[in-house]
């Protein structure tokens, strides 16, 4: 059998590597519309969370709950190093710590609650308001992001049965006799017997528009932050998050392999999109930002705000989140929605990806839209 894979950040590396692995493949091709990886993937950033709490919602808590040992498991395969344990730790009032803690520890989570008395000694550089508490994640970290796509890629390389295609823009899919071919913006094209898309917010352009009509495009500004003694001040830390008026901003901190700045941000710094334009945030969102981390921080200096950057991603319209759909009689499977959390879940809808693409029993991931995908009898058909 053989799998093409259009896109090359986490969702579809991570694709390529299991089918790599799943028994009665000959081929798998990965190709992307810039370099492999690419700079301008959401993925290809320097951090991201990989945590398994989500307030209230016992059943997304328990499908995130093995990402931490998923990315561990992945470290161990690729036989390279970019994910830091540095735990996770989401503020909250304190009277509802103890619910939260016992939503992960079900979950099997290994985790504790702190009261505003440990938050304050403990993590004096952060202000909590008065009757915050929190519940600190030691089965949680960060992923250097770049650095993994880099490992990622490097271990497909080496295998035969591999080929990577950059810059090649991927521009209609479609499918004929259980061939499904892709068509390029060069003229070329290419064939496959199935064919997965994680194209990430890119994706309305593939997919038919049955379901591109159903995905939202999401923009978030982040700002990188780096105050004079930072390294010193901040190495260690975990992620935190449930901070700011909102309790919605999160600090992403820096760790010992990285040289990264904080980074600074909030869903409230989350706005959709028509489209996906350039990165650079307009000086509103900055400065809403600034506003929300000058009460977060009580020494914090909006001239140490070193860079500021918005991602994009999409999210379905009505559960929010990502979107596995398949079409073609299952030939073609797009992921298209990534959702703002694909990242620390790749490692698990990678897999059950891979497994629908070699016909093979798909594995559960606790997300309801990628263990039910939709479906659609045919490419343009609905
Ligand atoms: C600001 C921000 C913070 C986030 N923080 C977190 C976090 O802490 N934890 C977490 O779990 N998630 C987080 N996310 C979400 C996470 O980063 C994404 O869900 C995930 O990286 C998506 O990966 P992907 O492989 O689906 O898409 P991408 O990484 O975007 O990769 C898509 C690839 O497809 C290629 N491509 C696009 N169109 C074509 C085409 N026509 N032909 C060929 N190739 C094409 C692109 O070049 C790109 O390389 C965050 C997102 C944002 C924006």
């Amino acid at each position: 059998m053989r799998i093409t894979v259009v896109g090359g950040g986490v969702i579809g590396l991570l694709t390529a590597i299991e089918c790599v692995r799943a028994a009665g493949v000959d081929r798998v091709d990965l190709v992307d519309a810039g370099p492999i990886p690419s700079p301008s993937a959401t993925s290809n950033d320097r951090l991201r969370v990989v945590r398994a709490l989500h307030r209230g919602d016992p059943a997304l808590t328990q499908a995130a709950a093995p990402a931490h040992a998923g990315w561990m498991d992945v470290e161990e395969r690729i036989g390279s190093r970019f994910y830091h344990a540095a735990g996770a730790l989401t503020a909250m009032p304190v009277r509802d710590a103890a619910a939260e803690l016992a939503i992960l520890t079900a979950a099997g989570a290994k985790a504790w609650a702190l009261s505003p008395d440990d938050l304050a000694s403990r993590y004096p550089r952060i202000r909590f308001p008065d009757g915050t508490g929190a519940v600190l994640e030691a089965t949680a970290g960060v992923v250097l992001a770049d650095h993994a796509l880099v490992a990622l890629a490097r271990w497909l390389v080496r295998r035969p049965e591999v080929r990577l295609h950059p810059h090649r823009r991927a521009v209609e899919i479609s499918q004929n006799d259980r061939v499904v071919m892709i068509r390029f913006a060069d003229g070329g094209s290419h064939t496959a017997d199935r064919v997965v898309m994680a194209a990430g917010p890119w994706s309305r352009e593939l997919v038919p528009a049955a379901i591109a009509s159903d995905l939202t495009l999401y923009r978030q500004t982040v700002l990188s932050y780096q105050p004079p003694a930072w390294l010193r001040d901040w190495a260690g830390m975990p992620a935190v998050l449930g901070l700011g008026p909102g309790s919605d901003a999160w600090l992403m901190p820096t760790v010992p392999q990285s040289d990264a700045p904080l980074r600074l941000s909030a869903a409230s710094a989350c706005r959709p999109v028509a489209e996906m334009t350039d990165r650079v945030p307009p000086d509103q969102w900055r400065e809403h930002l600034v506003g929300v981390f000058s009460e977060v921080l009580p020494a914090f200096d909006p001239a140490a705000v070193v860079d500021a950057t918005d991602g994009f991603y999409l999210a379905e319209r009505t559960r929010g989140g990502p979107l596995l759909a398949t079409y073609g009689a299952g030939t073609v499977l797009a992921y298209a929605a990534c959702g703002g959390m694909s990242f620390k879940f790749a490692p698990q809808i990678a897999r059950a990806i891979a497994d629908r693409a070699v016909g093979a029993s798909p594995r559960p991931t606790g997300l309801d839209s990628v263990d039910r995908p939709r479906q659609l009898a045919a490419v343009g058909e609905e």
